[in-house]
């Protein structure tokens, strides 16, 4: 039996044309900036992107952690959403490791924060305060269920951060998803912001890393702090050819994995042991909980699909789940999770 793994896109496995490229990368010492596949990988992204310059990073909770580090001294401040990724899931590193004071103000669920909680956060000229240094957007939005960030919005922090003379990050882990959902190019959707993180390895399949993009001067601080943290590779050619490929290829296929989601999410609708949330899914991500009359929890029925049906889904409180659409499930692997759902809870 195939296992359907609907526990994140981080779960992809590299395609074969991935594989391929990797063992043929041309590589050099990463260190020394002598890699021509990760120099190519870099100079794609920041194209794309609409930026001066990228760099390739192991991960994008490290991307995150260095464009903080980049933007903001200790005790500096940075407003965040408290759903945001930096703030909920990578270990407190921007105060462990930077000193980093982070001022959370509430997401709405459309995941924006709105312009008011962010000026009322900025934090006025006087020795009791910590300096207030930036702000962090998270584009697409996970734990509001996967939801995108409008151009105006986006545009409207901007000219906020501008005025105020704040940097402005955007966390955006997946970036591409959120372009596939909107009418807005990558570049208009990322142009007011001072530094972007974008994550290779979720929905566009590559195994490891993420991209940092910025101005030159912000990649050149960038790229100590990588060092200071550990993050510096050598021959990394080998994995920023699976980039390329995810650049490449993988992009535009995103907005299959959304249609998925939105078939899969029809079926699951109709059974009547789930309650879908509202809303859901807006991109490539199903929220849902199990309806009053379910006697079960949310982990006797995600035991039951994994160990009876092959099935892996994500629990996000007692009685809810994520399921997170991707390159490796197809059509029959929908239908045959809307059947095995039917079955235990119709
Ligand atoms: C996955 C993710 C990251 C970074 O995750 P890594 O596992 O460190 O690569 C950052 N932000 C968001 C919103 C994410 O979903």
């Amino acid at each position: 039996m195939k296992i359907i793994d609907l526990r994140s896109d981080t779960v992809t496995h590299p395609t074969p044309a991935m594989r391929e490229a990797m063992a043929k990368a041309k590589v050099g010492d990463d260190v020394y900036g002598e890699d021509p596949t990760v120099n190519q990988l870099q100079e794609m992204a920041a194209e794309m992107l609409g930026k001066e310059a990228g760099l390739f990073v192991p991960s994008g909770s490290m991307g995150n952690l260095i464009s903080v580090l980049a933007h903001c001294g200790r005790g500096d401040e940075i407003i965040l959403g408290n759903k945001a990724h930096i703030f909920l899931y990578e270990a407190g590193g921007i105060s462990a490791l930077g000193g980093v004071h982070s001022h959370q103000i509430p997401n709405q669920d459309d995941g924006t924060l709105l312009l008011r909680d962010i000026e009322n956060a900025i934090r006025w000229e006087d020795a009791h305060a910590p300096v207030t240094k930036l702000i962090a957007l998270e584009n697409t939005q996970n734990s509001c269920g996967g939801v995108t960030l409008s151009q105006d919005y986006i545009d409207q922090v901007g000219d906020l951060a501008k005025e105020r003379k704040l940097a402005l990050h955007l966390d955006g882990a997946r970036i591409f998803n959120a372009v596939a959902a909107s009418t807005s190019s990558a570049k208009e959707l990322v142009a007011p912001f001072d530094s972007i993180t974008f994550c290779l390895s979720k929905g566009l399949s590559a195994p490891v890393g993420s991209v940092l993009c910025g101005s030159n001067e912000f990649i050149a601080k960038a790229h100590r702090l990588r060092k200071q943290l550990g993050g510096g590779m050598r021959q990394a050619g080998i994995l920023a050819a699976a980039g390329i490929i995810a650049l490449d290829e993988m992009v535009e296929r995103l907005g299959e994995d959304h249609a998925r989601a939105r078939t899969l999410a029809k079926g699951l609708a109709g059974v009547s042991g789930l309650t879908l949330d509202e809303g859901t899914p807006q991109t490539n991500m199903i929220f849902m909980s199990l309806a009053e009359h379910i006697e079960y929890s949310a982990d006797k029925v995600a035991a039951h699909m994994y160990r009876a049906r092959g099935i892996q889904i994500s629990l996000t409180g007692s009685r809810s789940f994520r399921l997170v659409l991707h390159n490796w499930v197809d059509d029959d692997d929908v239908k045959r999770v809307v059947d095995a759902f039917e079955e235990l809870l119709g």
